[in-house]
């Protein structure tokens, strides 16, 4: 007999209880910057990804609220219907503008944006050659788009290059996080524009994380490497990180962006983002531009950051990013960790599996333009009496889990299931 849904669920809740793999989602009463209010307990957060500190700005708020006030809460309809506002043309024309992109093209999400990106240009027949790394929405638009899938071990391009020789015919993309989401280092962008380039590829670069955060201006992890739209045709940006609201754009060049406005589904079959959201993108762009400060602060906490945790032996991976991993191994230790870091005040979240290899559990410490150094001094000390005390209540995970005990190209995340796959043992239950 077939199973049905509810016992399905109930299996599946049972792994994840068996695992350490329970997501709990903690409830916001209140913000002020880096400062907030969880399920009744005030703490600090180090896992925002607010990176600038513009999600409370005043004057991103500002636009907003005029915005609403004047046109509303709702797009009304698709872009293509009733939709598409003068907001959404002036942003796109200014994001285009603060790129160098001939065009920009906003969609609802970031997620959407990879889904139309990879579907919009490939089907049967065609290559997407990723990092192992990749963010989980490059995986699922490669899977939608029905394209030949391959992943190389993580930032090596000599495998990327191999695996793109191995498949002469049909289109290629071969697509990358800028700024890897869950480890923080920068993908090796001009060695994969020179693989690009040699084999008649597309390169796409998804910079949710690097974008006003890196390069001049905050153009992103290509401009800081010094690579434009001839090396990097394709580009996603996201809002809801360094731009502290919500939506995305893809940059490219007048063909490629009008073949994603026309064809592409999440283009077409979906509600335009708010005008008035459009507004407050619109006033986070010209900050991020304009105030350079920010980004300035930032990287001057990740360097007090990294010397504090270097002295302390703290097991960081190597990012010069705000996404500060401290590697931990197991998730119940992971999570302890997170525990005990709440009970001083302090907010950060133990990333798991399958976001994370097996083995390879961590807490992903963030770091804002909005943090003050005596902030990061507080983060350092707590880090270190916390690992104390949960390296003496399990001890048989006591060790430190090297950087280099298991290289991340070598772990098949390719074969984990997707966060929301079904299990296989409530599907043969
Ligand atoms: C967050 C993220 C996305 C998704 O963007 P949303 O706007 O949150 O949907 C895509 N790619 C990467 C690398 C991300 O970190």
């Amino acid at each position: 007999m077939r199973p049905t849904l509810h016992q399905r669920a109930l299996a599946a809740a049972a792994q994840r209880a068996a695992a350490d793999g329970v997501r709990v989602r903690r409830t916001v009463e209140a913000r002020d910057g880096v400062r907030a209010v969880v399920d009744g307990q005030v703490l600090m957060d180090f896992c925002s990804n607010d990176y600038l500190g513009l999600g409370q700005h005043i004057e991103v708020i500002a636009a907003l609220q005029e915005a609403a006030a004047i046109h509303g809460v709702g797009a009304t309809g698709s872009h293509v219907v009733s939709g598409h506002h003068a907001l959404h043309r002036e942003l796109e024309d200014e994001l285009a503008a603060w790129s160098g992109y001939p065009r920009a093209l906003l969609f609802g999400s970031g997620y959407l944006a990879n889904l139309a990106v990879i579907q919009g240009f490939l089907g049967e027949g065609d290559a997407c050659v990723q990092d192992k790394l990749n963010h989980a929405c490059l995986i699922d638009g490669a899977r939608l788009a029905g394209a030949d899938l391959r992943r190389y071990p993580h930032a090596d391009a000599d495998a990327a290059l191999r695996q793109l020789q191995a498949r002469p015919a049909g289109a290629a993309m071969l697509a990358t996080d800028g700024v890897f989401s869950m480890d923080g280092d920068l993908a090796p962008l001009r060695q994969l524009a020179l693989v690009a380039l040699s084999q008649h590829a597309t390169l796409y670069v998804d910079d949710a994380h690097g974008a006003g955060v890196l390069g001049p201006f905050g153009r992103g992890s290509a401009a800081h490497l010094g690579l434009g739209p001839r090396e990097v045709p394709l580009q996603l940006v996201t809002f809801g990180k360094a731009f502290g609201g919500y939506g995305a754009a893809v940059l490219g060049s007048a063909a490629l962006i009008e073949h994603l406005a026309q064809a592409a589904r999440p283009a077409l079959f979906t509600t335009a983002l708010p005008p008035a959201q459009a507004a407050a993108t619109l006033a986070a762009l010209r900050l991020v531009q304009r105030e350079g400060w920010r980004r300035a602060k930032l990287h001057g906490l990740i360097a007090r950051f990294r010397r504090g945790a270097r002295q302390l032996g703290l097991p960081l991976l190597e990012s010069d990013t705000p996404i500060q991993p401290l590697l931990l191994g197991g998730n119940a230790r992971a999570l302890a960790l997170a525990d005990a870091l709440r009970e001083q005040g302090l907010w950060l979240t133990a990333i798991r599996p399958p976001t994370v290899p097996e083995g390879r559990a961590r807490l992903r410490i963030t770091l804002s333009a909005a943090h003050a150094e005596v902030d990061v001094d507080r983060l350092l000390d707590a880090l270190a009496d916390g690992l104390r005390l949960v390296d003496a209540a399990l001890p048989a995970e006591a060790a430190p889990v090297a950087p280099a005990a298991a290289a991340p190209g070598e772990v098949a995340v390719a074969d984990a299931p997707p966060a929301d796959a079904p299990p296989v043992a409530a599907a043969t239950a």
